[in-house]
């Protein structure tokens, strides 16, 4: 089912000074199809947990409207809108076995015993808990707690699946492994999904696209190829991934973008439409982006190593260079090819332009 967002903003006024507000949700609009896993992603406090809980009906937007298939759900009650959220604690209850769990919401619903059984039975054989239906969830592991949590969501065939930053609490291995067991989940049942998370390699992994927020306010809504290599802004550039801005001049607009940077003309296929000539621009590459050379005249910068980290398959190097405050940043992919630098050494940074934007 799809789920649409317009104009929906959330204002919060303070208990103490009622003429204090915050705006926690600014104008957000979002159209999410059917079938496809959207990731609201953002630093801590940006909006993200109050966009799904308006989604969820646990919260009620100050303006705008929430669409669930078409419908308009604004006065909908959270427990009429068919929607199952699964939290990063473990919401599952400490006295019922794995199977009592999972058929908790089925027993709600008022569904035959026998029914239960048979539905709950198809849920733990798809996500490989058969075995597990007498334990408690003391017996479990934390990925298992996290794998009936989510076991528990679906059984209820949910029109929309909600996750608030559901991996938090569990160590980086298994973290790994759950995101991508939950991105399988999610496209082997076709469940409509929104997945909040601060992390931006969660983000990367489970989504079709990503929902990036500042301060209530979307930043750039695209696939996570489209926010990595063509950022709309500073603030989406720097918070994904590592990123060199380097500044500079608009000289030409065509197909390509031609900026003066540091005295010399250089042409980037790839710009965003709000450009102008005689305008200010900054160019963001990717350390993957950076080429390391010998040090020359025709060098994008030259500058210092400042340290060289040496990964075995990889090598990042930091380069300072004079009139920068910030050191350029270079991943080499191939050091046997590219060769070695060491802290101290002269070298020359060169960019591929396709790979900046
Ligand atoms: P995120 O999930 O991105 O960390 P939240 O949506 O939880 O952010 O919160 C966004 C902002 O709204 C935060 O500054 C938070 O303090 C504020 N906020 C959230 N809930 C309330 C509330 N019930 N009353 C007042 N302010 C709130
Ligand atoms: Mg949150």
């Amino acid at each position: 089912m799809s789920v649409t967002l317009v104009n929906v903003t959330k204002i919060f006024t303070d208990q103490d000074d009622k003429s204090k507000e915050f705006t926690a949700v600014d104008t957000v609009n979002i159209e999410i199809k059917e079938g496809e896993m959207v990731t609201f992603l953002g630093p801590s406090g940006c909006g993200k947990t109050t966009t799904l809980r308006i989604i969820s009906g646990f919260e009620k937007q100050t303006k705008g409207n929430v669409f669930i298939d078409g419908q308009l759900v604004n006065d909908l009650p959270a427990n009429k809108r068919n929607s199952a959220m699964v939290f990063q604690s473990y919401a599952i209850f400490p006295h019922l076995t794995v199977e009592q769990n999972i058929g908790f919401g089925l027993e709600l619903k008022g569904m035959k015993k026998s029914q239960i059984k048979t539905e709950v039975d198809t849920i733990m054989a798809t996500m490989g808990l058969s075995a597990l239906g007498s334990r408690q969830p003391s017996q479990l592991s934390g990925g298992q707690q996290q794998r009936v949590a989510l076991a528990r969501a679906i059984v209820t065939k949910p029109r929309v699946l909600l996750f608030d930053e559901p991996l938090s609490n569990l160590d980086a291995k298994l973290r790994d492994q759950m995101r991508t067991e939950i991105r399988r989940i999610q496209q082997q049942f076709g469940i409509t999904s929104i997945y909040v998370t601060h992390d931006q390699d969660e983000a990367m992994t489970v989504s079709d696209r990503i929902m990036v927020m500042d301060k209530g306010k979307i930043q750039q809504l695209g696939t996570p190829f489209e926010i990595y290599s063509r950022p709309t802004n500073h603030f989406v550039a720097d918070f994904i991934g590592r990123a060199n801005f380097f500044k500079g001049m608009v000289k030409k607009i065509d197909t390509a973008l031609t900026i003066e940077i540091n005295q010399k003309e250089y042409v980037f296929p790839s710009f965003n439409k709000d450009v102008r000539v005689g305008k200010r621009a900054t160019v963001v590459v990717r350390p993957e982006g950076l080429k390391i050379e010998k040090p020359s005249e025709q060098a994008f910068f030259n500058g210092v190593v400042q340290q060289a980290v040496y990964l075995g398959a990889t090598v990042e190097y930091e380069i300072s260079v004079k009139g920068r405050t910030e050191p350029i940043v270079a991943i080499s992919y191939n050091p046997v090819k590219e060769g070695l630098y060491q802290v101290g050494d002269l070298v020359g940074v060169s960019f591929e332009a396709i790979s900046a934007h």
